[in-house]
């Protein structure tokens, strides 16, 4: 007799603990995102389609030393270096990404690219309204990838940094793109 009361209690409880959460997530406010009328919200920490950076000089972050794309575990990063010179001069090492592609048809957003980059050159940003039907077109290149140069008057034609161990006396900059 003592276990048939334990088991209707026992089972009580369950249904009432089950009722519970029911209960409770029928009267709370519905989350979810009213996509495309409304902005999609991200967490900070939500990877998109990628950004390569600037500094505060304007000149491009990435110095094209390959590094993201030996992370790559999709082998999805596609870079051609070439040498800055002191009429052209894009980032402030001495070399710079001629071509930077990133394959969307073969990009996982793992962000091992984003980690291996020594100089923040990369980073993720929240784009994700990357669906094609020509899947040529998910080969993006530098070009879209490139953070815009920066709109301050003040900023333009800044002296470039001077990277460690390099002479102060780097001809003037040119900023591209
Ligand atoms: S996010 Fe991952 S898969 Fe995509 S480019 Fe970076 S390393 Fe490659
Ligand atoms: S993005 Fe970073 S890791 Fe990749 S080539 Fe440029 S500097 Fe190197």
């Amino acid at each position: 007799m003592a276990n048939i009361v334990k088991e209707f209690v026992d089972s009580a409880a369950a249904i009432g603990k089950g009722l519970t959460i029911t209960w409770k997530n029928m009267v709370a406010p519905t989350v979810t995102e009213n996509y495309p009328a409304e902005a999609v919200h991200f967490e900070d920490r939500y990877r998109g389609t990628h950004i390569l950076r600037r500094d505060e000089n304007g000149l491009e972050k990435c110095v094209a030393c390959f590094l993201c794309a030996a992370a790559c575990p999709a082998n999805c990063i596609y870079i051609e270096a070439a040498d800055n010179t002191g009429e052209h001069r894009i980032s402030a090492s001495e070399r710079y990404a001629k071509v930077y592609n990133i394959d969307y048809n073969r990009c996982i957003f793992c962000g091992y690219c984003v980690e291996a980059c020594p100089c923040d050159a990369i980073t993720h940003g929240q784009g994700f309204e990357i669906a094609a039907y020509d899947t040529n077109t998910l080969v993006w290149r530098k070009e879209q990838l490139l953070e815009p140069a920066m709109a301050k008057p003040e900023s333009q034609g800044a002296p470039p940094r001077i990277p460690p161990g390099q002479k102060p006396d780097i001809p003037t900059t040119t900023i591209v793109g």
